[in-house]
């Protein structure tokens, strides 16, 4: 088994055969076309669909609803594998799954239930809903808003941009100012203004989206918070909305550090076997210390980040320790992925290598998720608490508001 991220002595024997079994699947289905969905001629569905199929979109949800129960570890390990080929199909994966998963969080199996199977097994395609033209990194701008009709049904108005997999889901986890619904892309008043073109996750379905006036059932609620009619009521109710949501941002973004780091391993690959390949001036520019110094520095950032990823992951709710962990490791496996181009000259700039992809597509992860400045506004406020005690103790205080 190849070297992996993910530490091998963490798994066990099941996980070892699930790693085996992907790694299968992988070469054998989705590596072989991947280069056709970066050139448009395939979609990304067509090589999700089948994974779907297998109980792989949402592994961890039980056999009889599409998945295959597995641990937390065996979907990281699918991560990791998938984001070797290409981030795009993880970062669909997890999309689209993810109205799904928030069905379960919030206990509305019994109104909303019907739709996890289908979304898990990728019959259904899903996607969720923060930003806005008027609130990026402020999600307190969010417009977005759900009112109340006569009949206790609500009324749904906003704009939604930058929203992975948004110009084909069915269903959408669409967030408002007072609450989160599922929204199905059926329902009048939808409208899919526009599909993004993007430097790089060739293949995302990046949409920007239109609810006007929609009309959404009450069984729809994930959550709902009445806004009171004082300024005063308003900021306060707005707030434990997008609290409610920002829980979610930590696990996202540990996830994203996975991804990059499986990014950053296929960088160095490819760089530490061509500098081996390639000659100049009467010996392979391994030998020369302006790359293979180059080489260790990559690797000593990759090895950071996979420890930093390892503590993170054991408590990636810790919303400081999470911005820490995406920090670095995106921002080191962006280096990383320029200077493997760096290492590999004109060629590295062609598309006869994947590395010019892979930095094209993991600069979205300095912005996606919240960007490198947002994460560092989370970690000085962390620090300015209080140095001397483990990263994040404070944040986890009740009812304080984070990012
Ligand atoms: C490919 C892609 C996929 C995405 N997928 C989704 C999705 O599925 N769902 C979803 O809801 N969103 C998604 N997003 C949106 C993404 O989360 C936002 O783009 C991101 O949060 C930044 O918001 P913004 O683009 O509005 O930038 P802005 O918030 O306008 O930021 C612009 C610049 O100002 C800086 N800035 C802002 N505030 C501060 C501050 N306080 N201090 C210092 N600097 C600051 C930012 O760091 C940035 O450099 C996606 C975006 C992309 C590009």
């Amino acid at each position: 088994m190849k070297r992996i991220v993910i530490d091998l002595e963490t798994l066990n024997e099941k996980d070892i055969e699930f790693k085996e079994e992907i790694d299968e699947i992988i070469a054998l289905e989705v590596a072989p076309k991947t280069q056709d969905m970066e050139d448009g001629k395939i979609d990304v569905w067509d090589v999700l669909e089948p994974l779907g199929k297998k109980g792989l979109l949402g592994l961890r949800y039980p056999k009889e609803l599409g998945g295959r129960g597995s641990s937390y570890i065996q979907e990281m390990l699918l991560s990791e594998a998938l984001c070797y080929e290409s981030l795009v199909y993880d970062m669909v994966r997890g999309s689209s799954v993810y109205p799904a998963g928030l069905i379960s969080f919030f206990g509305k199996q019994k109104t909303l239930g019907k739709h996890i199977k289908p979304l898990v097994t990728g019959e259904k395609k899903g996607c969720f809903c923060f930003t806005e033209p008027d609130a990026g990194s402020d999600l307190s701008r969010m417009k977005t808003i759900y009112e109340k009709d006569e009949d206790g049904n609500f009324i749904l108005n906003g704009e939604k941009r930058f929203i992975t997999n948004g110009s084909v889901a069915d269903l959408m986890v669409v967030y408002g100012r007072n609450g989160a619904f599922i929204v199905e892309s059926n329902f009048e008043g939808f409208e899919m203004l526009e599909e993004y073109k993007l430097m790089g996750l060739h293949g995302l379905n990046l949409g920007h989206l239109k609810f006007t006036n929609v009309k959404v059932p009450k069984e729809n609620i994930l959550f709902y918070r009445e806004l009171k009619t004082t300024t005063e009521g308003v900021q306060k109710k707005r707030t434990s909305a997008i609290s409610s949501m920002q829980q979610f941002l930590g696990p996202e973004r540990v996830a994203m550090s996975l991804q990059a780091l499986a990014v950053a391993k296929r960088a160095i690959e490819i760089a530490v076997q061509y500098s081996q390949e390639r000659v100049q001036f009467k010996q392979p520019i391994s030998e020369f210390e302006g790359i293979n110094f180059k080489v260790a520095e990559m690797a000593a950032n990759f090895e950071a980040g996979k420890a930093l990823w390892a503590k993170a992951s054991k408590n990636p709710t810790n919303p400081a320790l999470a911005a820490t962990c995406k920090l670095f490791v995106v921002t080191s496996t962006h280096k990383i992925c320029d200077e493997a181009l760096q290492i590999m000259g004109g060629i590295g700039y062609t598309t006869k290598y994947p590395v010019e992809r892979l930095l094209r597509d993991i600069r979205l992860h300095r912005i996606g998720g919240g960007t490198d400045e947002i994460m560092k506004y989370i970690i000085q406020k962390d620090i300015y608490k209080g140095f001397n005690r483990p990263i994040g103790e404070e944040s986890k205080k009740k009812g304080e508001f984070q990012f």
